[in-house]
């Protein structure tokens, strides 16, 4: 999506302050020569901005007005090595607020809803950004924080809460829960907002159908305010962005060049108004396309696609590029199968040609030599690799509370 005019006076009111207060990117910048953003031209000159530069300025590097204008910090959890720490003035908390609102108003939420919020609160964006939106909406708050299953049910059912917002992990655990208790009839739960991530569609559909509710998308991240920069809508035909407030393009992650709209990449995103710690042409790693064209749903803002997943999870066999989320779809198709499964790729180097191997998880009313049949002619089929596919029964996988690693690369060993 090409960046328009009163985008780039935007940017360049950004490139302004950014170069007035000095900070890490400041002076960057002045290293650089850059001065001013004044056409596209300019905005494409810009250098790519990466989490591993936030870390560098930790802890307050990136901070871009005095002191006394910043009301609160918040904090990226890095996997490794130091956290990244951003800056919000009141103008950007409330800025954070409006989007988020926004949200709610999309996915069909109102003052009458009660919106139950499970996200931890605290360092991280999530609870308070969830919290924010709905106060500035005018709905009621249920600020419950994560765990305490038997207290999240208590209040659910008390408070008679129509919204539930979740992680898609703690939305399951939740269906599940209700499930099993029989409470399906007392609660009144009829939306659920869920953090944007790579989910399967079979665990979308078992919440879906068990709560009975409508479920949405939130985009963000806490580099760019948080969760609350698009939501999908009731159409369910991709995520609306707020363009006033950011600006998306998106990039071919091996070249840094610009892909057309429709063409899967990653996501670089722009704040347009953002104070306390602007960020312009900031790598999220995350990769999605924009989706061309208008919404049936009327709304003028403009479309990404669902996550597909992370570009550092990428990884390359005979040219072709995939990613885990590619095999989580197949394997959600294929009967009996657990969404627990692993990739190693190795080289033979007798045959010189990668090898991949699939190690997947079923519970075993299909036998395990025809699954891997199954599994193994539905990936060639699909991606034009055939992977050894090795099945084992549920549970032998090691599970993980973070995120599972799932590919492992032998090949530059
Ligand atoms: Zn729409």
């Amino acid at each position: 999506m090409q960046i328009n005019e009163k985008q780039i006076a935007l940017v360049n009111d950004r490139l302004q302050a950014i170069l007035k207060s000095g900070n890490y990117f400041g002076k960057m910048y002045e290293e650089m020569g850059i001065t001013e953003v004044r056409s596209a031209e300019d905005f494409k000159r810009l250098p790519f901005v990466d989490k591993a530069e936030l870390r560098n300025a930790y802890p307050l590097g990136i901070q871009a007005v005095p002191d006394e204008e910043v009301v609160r910090i918040h904090s990226s959890s890095g996997t490794t090595g130091k956290p990244v720490i951003i800056p919000y003035t009141a103008k950007d908390v409330d800025d954070w607020a409006t989007m988020f609102a926004r949200c709610y108003e999309v996915a069909g939420i109102t003052r009458n809803d009660r919106i139950q919020i499970t996200p931890g609160y605290g360092l991280w964006t999530a609870g308070i950004g969830f919290q924010a939106g709905c106060e500035k909406l005018g709905a009621m708050a249920v600020p419950m924080g994560p765990g305490n299953t038997e207290k999240q049910l208590q209040m659910m059912q008390d408070l008679k809460s129509t919204v539930i917002c979740a992680t898609s992990s703690y939305a399951l655990l939740l269906a599940e829960e209700i499930n099993k208790r029989g409470l399906k009839d007392k609660i009144c739960l009829k939306k659920g907002v869920i953090g944007s991530e790579r989910w399967s569609d079979k665990k979308r559909e078992y919440i879906s159908n068990e709560l009975g509710i409508e479920l949405y998308d939130i985009y963000g991240l806490t580099e760019i305010y948080g969760p609350g920069i698009g939501i999908n809508c009731a159409d369910q035909t991709g995520m609306h962005y707020w363009d006033d407030y950011i600006y998306i393009e998106i990039i071919d992650p091996e070249t840094g060049e610009n892909v057309p709209d429709g063409v899967e990449g990653e996501i670089v995103i722009t704040t347009l108004v953002k104070q306390g710690a602007p960020l312009l042409r900031f790598r999220t790693h995350d990769l999605s396309r924009i989706i061309p064209g208008e919404c049936s749903c009327g709304s003028r803002y403009p479309r990404l696609d669902v996550i597909k997943g992370r570009s550092d999870d990428m990884f390359k066999v005979h040219g072709v590029n995939m990613f885990p989320s590619q095999y989580e779809e197949l394997l959600g198709t294929i009967d009996g199968v657990s969404s627990e499964y692993k990739i190693d790729i190795a080289h033979d180097d007798e045959k010189n040609r990668d090898i991949i191997l699939l190690t997947v998880e079923a519970e075993g009313r299909v036998s395990f030599d025809k699954t891997a049949v199954t599994i193994r002619n539905a990936v060639k089929s699909k991606m034009s690799v055939t992977p050894k596919v090795v099945v084992v029964s549920v549970g032998t996988l090691p599970r993980s509370e973070k995120k599972t690693k799932r590919v492992f690369d032998h090949r530059e060993e």
